[in-house]
């Protein structure tokens, strides 16, 4: 396949102090030596810095640094070239519109990765995963990335589909040359633990995923109690800034505010409400109907109860309201007093005013979605909803495998499900993904990656 040679900004636009322009294709070189005063560019090696200054001829346009990225050894495995420019967008666009009238044309969003992909450079786990590392806001968010960058949701993706084909060459093989007397025979000895195992495996790959995702798409959480109790000064705390409205007014705090912070590495996505009471007021009812949604719609919540009093009507009623969902119970105000115990679940005491007891606040929320033995493993681990999906998929494939063979149906349609789990194990890679799928997953790529 030959490419045309692209080119795009890589940096962010607005003021900066440098500026990455990336050229990628066969005469990135070339393009860059004819607008390039310094060395001869043609004539250098490949991983080498030159300084010089890019000129349209008549006057200079910057003072710049050049790299030199000779294929197959670049990202995209083609002749890569990096300006690095002073900052602003008007010399980066003065030089775009140089290396454009010189024969490249510009990058679409994501190109470079997708040539990278194009050329086997990446698969599309690992091109999926850069687009998560430049997305991280968190350390683990980042851990989970440069995992899957490595290149580890691939070998799990390979290694399954391996298994799968040796479970269809046994099926091929015994339709061939047929060591056993009847089909029923082979399936039900034969097949039926090779699938069985499988499944199970995929099932705890599925399970696992659970934290993958937290820790990729964060814990939606909504922050209640009744009013006064010290939500928005928690909220407060959590977020170090003052976004929400703290005020000794009963039931001031109306609007869902959602805000996301990191929590030792776990992404909240916060909502807090405006607590919930008994009225009759319009408006503190949008409020109630509010939090009602907000705790549907939750992961976590974070049910803050005031230990300087004893436990009301109204805890009692937002204790039964969530306790159908993952909960922390948090007794905030412990400089004032404790007044609450429960024994048959844990209460996090903590002092949102005063900053105390938000470490154990953070462990519990990780102790409830985090398997931290799972997250140091060396063993892949889902995160991308596409991913976690797919598998789904392939769960169903086997299942439908399985089913078949114990229907005894003739072997070829349990052969026919075993390649369906088999080509959506490769759709999760790009091996046999659809050229739409591909363009989709490209799109969303920003421009210069
Ligand atoms: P909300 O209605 O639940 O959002 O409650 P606020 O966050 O507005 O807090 C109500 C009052 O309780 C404010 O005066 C806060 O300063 C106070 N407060 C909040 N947390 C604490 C705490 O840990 N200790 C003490 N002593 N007061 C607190």
């Amino acid at each position: 396949m030959i490419f045309d040679t692209i080119v795009a900004k890589t940096t962010a636009d607005g003021t900066s102090a440098i500026n990455l322009i990336r050229l990628s294709g066969s005469e990135s070189i070339e393009i860059v030596n004819d607008i390039f005063k310094g060395k001869n560019l043609l004539k250098q090696p490949s991983h080498t810095v030159h300084y010089g200054h890019i000129t349209d001829g008549k006057q200079t346009i910057d003072e710049v640094m050049v790299s030199l990225y000779k294929s197959p050894k670049s990202f995209t495995t083609e002749d890569i070239v990096e300006i690095t420019c002073h900052g602003g967008n008007f010399i980066a666009s003065e030089i775009i519109k140089l290396v454009i009238s010189k024969g490249a044309r510009m990058a679409e969003n994501g190109e470079f990765s997708r040539r990278a992909y194009l050329h086997g450079r990446l698969d599309l786990t690992e091109a999926e995963s850069i687009m998560d590392l430049v997305n991280a806001k968190s350390t683990k968010q980042l851990q989970l990335a440069n995992k899957q960058l490595k290149g580890d949701v691939k070998s799990l993706v390979e290694n399954l589909q391996k298994r799968i084909l040796n479970i269809i060459g046994q099926i091929e093989v015994n339709i061939d040359y047929p060591e056993y007397d009847d089909v029923e025979t082979l399936t039900n000895e034969k097949v039926l633990p090779m699938i069985d195992i499988l499944i199970d495996d995929i099932q705890q790959i599925i399970k696992e995923s659970e934290t993958g995702q937290v820790i990729r798409e964060g814990i939606k959480t909504v922050i209640v109690g009744k009013p006064n109790v010290g939500k928005s000064t928690l909220l407060n705390t959590l977020l170090k800034e003052e976004k929400a409205i703290v005020t000794d007014i009963s039931g001031t705090t109306r609007d869902l505010i959602e805000a996301e912070l990191n929590l030792d590495g776990i992404i909240l996505r916060l909502i807090d409400t405006a607590g919930i009471r008994s009225t009759d007021d319009v408006i503190e009812r949008i409020g109630i109907n509010k939090t009602k949604k907000a705790i549907a719609s939750a992961d976590l919540i974070l049910l803050v109860l005031n230990q300087a009093e004893a436990i009301n009507d109204l805890d009692h009623e937002l204790l039964d309201m969530t306790n159908h969902k993952p909960r922390i119970l948090i007794g905030n105000k412990i400089d004032l007093g404790e007044e609450i115990d429960f024994h048959d679940e844990p209460i996090i005491n903590i002092s949102a005013k005063n900053v105390q007891g938000i470490e154990q606040l953070s462990q519990a929320v990780k102790d409830l979605f985090i398997d931290e033995k799972i997250l140091n493993s060396d063993r892949a681990l889902l995160s991308n909803i596409r991913h976690i999906g797919k598998f789904k998929e392939v769960k169903q494939a086997l299942e439908d495998a399985k089913q078949s063979s114990l229907d005894q149906v003739p072997i070829d349609f349990v052969e026919i499900d075993l390649r369906k789990a088999w080509t959506s194990l490769g759709e999760i890679t790009g091996q046999s993904s659809a050229d739409d799928l591909i363009g989709h997953l490209f799109s969303t790529f920003c421009l210069g990656k």
